[in-house]
């Protein structure tokens, strides 16, 4: 088999088979067909695409490049959930514990936040002693016991999917609806959970800009999970305005600790609800009418806040953060931006508030950079609320007082303002089973 004829299939518009797409991946991850071939061959797909059986072989494959985890030794349904990445996009923090409460076996592997979207495994560092790596013995047995574990992704999981991305992001050819669905779904099925809900977000911070493309993502992921045997969901969410008010890791938290305590914005609280019901349904095989009204109950009655609380404690994290969110250490500098005039706030480009957060030292540009927890904004008007001028839109945190101004004039450039009353957006556009 030559590499070069599997290129000139794909680019004629045929279809790859099983043993072709094995020997692209296990040469690639071997390191013997170089960059340029394979490079050709994403470009190709580019263009022409996978059907529905080339999509899932070339899944399975690239989870099985690497470690498969093995979460046999947990007793019951293990379910896992996946953003597609946006900004102030907390809800692991809150669904985890919820759905954990309501008995559901939560093994979780995060990543870290790269570019404009937060990541998981930085927020849970923001609590002081968190320890996101564990030994895997100490992972199995904290979920049979409680039924949670919040760790960061390890090991050798998936090298297909690491050399695959980074090929991708310099070659143009990230935004492609089935590469990007065989790099989520490869690493969701080497995580070895038998249930996996996906928070698919649209909007101007997600790499889904309209409703077309994300239904398709959707749509593509939870054919793949139903193939290799993992019951799947997905739902469709706004990211074309930040998701709740904090933006940034330690004010993040204290965001999802104010959901789990009944306090927290609206719009947060729909979309963890509407996840954590999502989670609940596949875990339960209860309808999704009932698995709401245990969502709520769990929220209300406080034991998702104890289990957030209990995964904090047996991580090693300061659960007194926890009870006490003024216990978080707080960014030095805090600034206001004012409404420059009267109107309704039209758009936000949400991208460019995400990229507000890492000026201010919350976010990183390469994987190497040190964060600062402490770093953020707290968004305090959203589309399609009036603002009078001067009044307060945002407040920013930070320790970098020399990139305030620069923020702050970002921040404005990222919204648009009209006399109209837009529509309220919307949280949730579909849900797909
Ligand atoms: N997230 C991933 O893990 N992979 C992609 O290709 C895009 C988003």
């Amino acid at each position: 088999m030559r590499m070069y004829d599997i290129i000139e299939k794909k680019r004629d518009g045929g279809k790859l088979s099983r043993e072709e797409i094995a020997f692209w991946i296990d040469g690639y991850v071997k390191g013997e067909i170089p960059d340029y071939q394979v490079s050709s061959l994403l470009m190709a797909i580019f263009f022409r695409g996978l059907d529905d059986e080339e999509l899932t072989e070339l899944t399975l494959q690239m989870a099985n490049s690497g470690d498969m985890v093995d979460l046999s030794g947990i007793s019951g349904i293990k379910v896992d959930k996946h953003s597609t990445g946006g900004v102030g996009d907390k809800t692991t923090l809150i669904v985890a514990p919820i759905a954990a409460a309501l008995g559901c076996k939560v093994a979780k592997m995060s990543g870290k936040g790269l570019g404009f979207t937060g990541g998981t495994t930085d927020k849970l560092e923001a609590i002081e002693g968190y320890q996101i790596n564990i030994p895997k013995e100490d992972f199995i047995r904290q979920v049979n016991e409680i039924g949670i574990s919040l760790i960061s992704q390890s090991g050798n999981l998936t090298p297909a999917d690491k050399k695959l991305y980074a090929l991708r992001d310099v070659t143009a050819t990230v935004e492609s609806i089935p590469l990007i669905a065989s790099s989520i779904m490869s690493k969701k099925i080497a995580s070895g959970a038998d249930a996996i809900v996906l928070d698919v977000k649209l909007g101007s911070g997600a790499f889904m800009k309209n409703l077309e493309d994300a239904r398709s993502l959707s749509q593509k992921m939870v054919n793949i999970g139903k193939l290799a045997g993992r019951n799947t969901m997905a739902v469709i969410t706004n990211m074309d305005v930040p998701l709740g008010e904090n933006v940034g890791n330690s004010l993040e938290v204290i965001e999802a600790i104010d959901v789990l305590q009944g306090r927290g914005p609206k719009d947060l609280l729909e979309v963890s609800v509407v996840l954590a019901t999502s989670m609940v349904m596949l875990c339960k095989n209860i309808s999704e009418e009932e698995a709401r009204r245990q969502v709520v109950e769990v929220i209300n009655n406080g034991e998702a806040f104890e289990k957030l609380k209990q995964v904090v404690k047996a991580q090693g994290g300061n659960v007194a953060m926890i009870e006490d969110t003024a216990r978080f250490p707080e960014a030095k500098f805090k600034a206001q931006i004012k409404a420059p005039k009267a109107g309704y706030i039209q758009k936000m480009n949400t991208e460019n508030i995400g990229k507000v957060a890492c000026m201010l030292g919350a976010g990183r540009e390469t994987k190497e950079d040190v964060i600062d927890y402490t770093a953020g904004l707290k968004i305090l008007k959203k589309t399609s609320e009036f603002v009078e001028e001067g009044e307060v839109l945002a407040v920013l945190y930070t320790n970098r007082e020399e990139k305030i101004e620069e923020a702050a004039s970002y921040y404005l450039n990222a919204l648009e303002f009209s006399s109209q009353k837009p529509e309220n957006p919307k949280l949730i556009y579909e849900i797909i089973k």
